[in-house]
């Protein structure tokens, strides 16, 4: 049996009932394997692989609070701290009722080699709660938070472990969270990133992500001898990610027809109204009904559909597995020519394969949405240097780090044999980088 299949198998044995973190490391390791096959002996010699699928350090607490009714609520939380070979623990904080160890654990494997192909010093992380926050009231999101970080305190630090936003973690939740860390510890520093710009948020950190994936789109069409102008556009989700990549697309020139959330999606043929859609879920946190009923050209459908709209590019904004092979088969009906991941594993395996299989070009999350945590990183470097750069220097960082990223990734592929597939690309580029400073740094 080879190394790969060894190592897969042992992973589903160790770790039963975890479907997502299987999906994500069969994903990877698969398309590493012209690389472990070109070193196999040493590779099964160090074990690297399986240390690289085994967390460093999981950890896994009670939270328990008091709602507005005076009833003790208990919810789990989680910080899986997966790889520090390349720098301390980075990685968003996840609040929604679907949390669990396996999406945890899917999370933060994927973002240790999303984060080694920032470019930046930073290893994986992740963590999150079952903890919704939708439908609480500020009071029980505070009480939640602070008694999160009564816990996560002890395991986390500017240069051991840096949490952020994800889904359901936004500034606010971010800010009670902060403000609990600093209660209990008495330190100001930059043990979170995403805070508010009062008190060291890096400016564009809130954009990045959704800017990010576009620049990478861009890019991703220049190379093919394309643009993103005049192009029409699916974006689903209708949260930070999906916001910032409407907003920017529509910057570059692309027409954006279509966002969702949980219950519906929108279908607006005149292009959707941005500023609409921020009130509506920024401010008002409101469902999407709301910007049908404040704009006439827009339909709103219940359940989901985002990807049978006629589009050039789709871009799924949401959550894992959410894009599936019958929207795959709908996109490439379509004449839909290339798709880029904002949210974490939104497409799944099949869909994935056949979007390749029928040349539609593809850059995986780890690369397309690895905007945010490259900002996060100059969130990181502002709060140690005590100093903040303007919204056009952190835009521009930005976007180089896009570019370069793109760069790797298409390079990777060729090298390997593999031109034009940036999953393989993603994949190997950002395992190279952290299978030699594991290597370096010896068995630990
Ligand atoms: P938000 O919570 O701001 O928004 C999530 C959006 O997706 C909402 O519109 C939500 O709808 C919808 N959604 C969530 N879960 C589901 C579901 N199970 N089915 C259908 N729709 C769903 O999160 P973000 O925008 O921050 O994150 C979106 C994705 O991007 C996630 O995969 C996240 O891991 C990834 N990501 C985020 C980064 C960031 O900087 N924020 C960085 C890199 C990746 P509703 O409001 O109805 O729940």
């Amino acid at each position: 049996m080879s190394y790969i299949d060894e190592v897969m198998e042992r992973v589903i044995a160790q770790n039963p009932a975890q479907p997502e973190f299987h999906q994500a490391v069969r994903e990877v390791l698969d398309s590493l394997r012209p690389v472990i096959e070109r070193n196999e002996e040493k590779y099964r010699k160090e074990a690297l692989l399986e240390r690289m699928t085994t967390p460093e350090r999981a950890v896994i607490f009670r939270v328990p609070w008091v709602d507005d009714k005076g009833q003790v609520q208990v919810n789990n939380g989680y910080r899986i701290q997966f790889n520090s070979a390349i720098g301390p623990y980075k990685g968003g904080l996840r609040l929604h009722p679907s949390v669990n160890l396996s999406i945890i654990k899917f999370l933060g494997f994927e973002q240790v080699f999303k984060n080694s192909l920032t470019g930046t010093p930073i290893g994986g992380g992740k963590g999150g709660s079952d903890f919704d926050p939708k439908g609480k009231s500020d009071n029980e999101v505070m009480a939640f938070c602070q008694s999160f970080m009564t816990e996560l305190y002890r395991h986390i630090g500017a240069d051991v472990d840096v949490p952020a936003g994800d889904i359901g973690t936004g500034a606010r939740e971010i800010g009670y969270l902060y403000g609990q860390y600093k209660r209990i510890t008495g330190k100001y520093e930059g043990v979170l990133t995403g805070k508010g710009l009062t008190y060291g948020g890096s400016l564009a950190r809130k954009e990045a992500t959704g800017y990010g994936l576009l620049y990478i789109t861009d890019e991703l069409l220049k190379a093919n001898g394309m643009e993103l102008k005049g192009k029409t556009v699916v974006v689903s989700g209708a949260g930070n990610v999906a916001i910032y990549a409407v907003e920017k697309a529509q910057q570059l020139g692309a027409k954006v027809v279509t966002v969702s959330d949980s219950t519906g999606w929108i279908y607006d043929p005149e292009g959707i109204d941005v500023a609409l859609l921020k009130d509506v879920k920024e401010v008002r946190r409101a469902r999407l009904t709301a910007y049908a009923e404040a704009r006439p050209s827009a339909q709103y459908h219940e359940g989901r559909g985002v990807f049978t709209v006629k589009c050039d590019v789709a871009l799924p904004c949401a959550t894992q597995n959410e894009l599936r092979e019958e929207d795959a088969r709908a996109l490439v009906a379509n004449g839909c020519i290339a798709v880029c991941e904002g949210a974490n594993m939104p497409t799944t395996r099949t869909a994935t394969d056949y979007l390749i299989e029928q040349g539609v070009l593809f850059v995986p999350g780890k690369a397309a949405n690895a905007g945010g945590v490259a900002t996060s990183a100059l969130e990181m470097s502002q709060n140690s240097m005590r100093l903040s750069w303007t919204f056009e220097e952190v835009d521009a960082k930005l976007r180089d780090i896009m570019k370069g990223i793109f760069a790797s990734i298409d390079s990777a592929a060729k090298e390997y044999g593999m031109p034009g597939n940036y999953v393989a690309g993603a994949n190997i580029a950002g395992f190279l980088k952290v299978a030699n400073a594991m290597e370096a740094q010896g068995i630990v």
